[in-house]
């Protein structure tokens, strides 16, 4: 492993101490054969209906794997699971960034996980800034250098949209780094994902989650997508037993044919009466970014009078400290009566 020259991207990238690591056996433990088994310290007894929730679940359920690999059209290979997507934030920032040395690189306004991930742990984070209309910016120079590039697309909290060619154009500028799509938000713009472009490029890494268009928030599980090489770097940092075995029955469950149909059907519904809120934002005199995802921001002139209307009304939406920021609310989209309340909210308030 210490032979530099035949190392591969990942392992080129990753912390050098992991490269000493064994993967933990508990990736392996399931497999063994026997009738008794005494081997992990668990209890014989069977104390809930549920499951058997007294053995703990596989690392990786395959059942799992192989529903999102379904879904995804993406190799069960290239797929691990965990607690939402923000574990797998922090396992590639553990995985890969060397504590006060490595530096992220953020295009901001966007998710703060990313950010504050790295801080916990010491690495830098070099914030670049999305152009005036929450474009990337062409001149990406000043990622060289950082481990990881995180894009986040459709971005939170702008709801933009970065085209597929966009990101490719990326990842070729940056064969030697990490690019990491998060596409927590990409159900609701499917033609967005850069999913297919995986088998081409080592050094992609998209992010997905069950918490947004599956309505699974609560469950917290999450995938992320990546060549073979990442995936073994990832299972070298990875907790013994990420995913608690009720949620991956869940999942499995919200990936099956019914459970994509009434996550389509969700997205259609959810997609609709964001359309209504947005047309009425802007009717109502306020700034709307176009947005791809299950949410909209919108500026205000007068942010505190809507502030407080909204809270009045008692809406609980997003408002931001990030100065670009300061004058805009994010609306996540819901039901048909929510948006009907909202909107008398805001005509209110307007
Ligand atoms: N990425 C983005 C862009 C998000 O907005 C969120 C949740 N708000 C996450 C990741 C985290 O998702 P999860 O619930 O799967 O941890």
């Amino acid at each position: 492993m210490s032979n530099a020259t035949s190392l591969n991207l990942a392992e080129r990238l990753a912390r050098p101490e992991l490269l000493e690591l064994e993967p933990y056996q508990s990736a392996r433990r399931i497999g063994g054969r026997g009738d008794i088994w005494i081997n992990a310290n668990e209890s014989p007894f069977n104390r809930t209906e549920l499951a058997r929730l007294n053995r703990y679940p596989e690392c990786q359920p395959p059942e799992l794997i192989e529903a999102y690999s379904k879904y995804s059209k993406v190799p069960a290979a290239n797929i691990v699971c965990g607690r939402g997507a923000d574990e797998a934030i922090e396992l590639l920032i553990r995985a890969f960034c060397i504590p006060g040395r490595d530096s992220i690189a953020i295009f901001g306004p966007t998710y703060g996980m990313y950010g504050i991930s790295a801080k916990t742990f010491n690495v830098g984070v070099n914030a670049l800034s999305l152009t005036e209309d929450y474009a990337l910016p062409d001149d990406i120079d000043g990622v060289k250098g950082c481990k990881l590039v995180f894009i986040c697309n459709p971005n939170n909290p702008t709801g933009t949209v970065i085209s597929v060619e966009k990101i490719e154009a990326v990842v070729k500028q940056l064969p030697e780094q990490l690019v990491v799509v998060d596409e927590a938000y990409i159900e609701f713009c499917p033609e967005n994902s850069v999913a297919k472009l995986l088998e081409s490029y080592p050094n992609l890494v998209i992010l997905r989650t069950l918490s947004k268009a599956f309505a699974l928030a609560g469950a917290r599980c999450g995938f992320l997508m990546a060549s073979t090489e990442v995936i073994s770097i990832i299972m070298l940092v990875i907790a013994p037993y990420p995913v608690p075995l009720p949620v991956s029955t869940l999942a499995v469950n919200a990936l099956s044919d019914d459970g994509i149909s009434n996550m389509l059907a969700d997205v259609e519904l959810l997609e609709a009466q964001g359309k209504r809120l947005a047309d009425e934002l802007a009717e109502l005199g306020a700034t709307v970014v176009p947005s791809g995802a299950n949410f909209v921001l919108a500026y205000f002139d007068d942010i505190a009078t809507v502030s407080s209307g909204l809270k009045e009304a008692g809406i609980v939406a997003r408002a931001y400290r990030d100065p670009r920021l300061l004058d805009a609310i994010r609306f996540s989209f819901t039901n048909e009566a929510e948006t009907d309340q909202i909107v008398a909210a805001l005509r209110n308030i307007l």
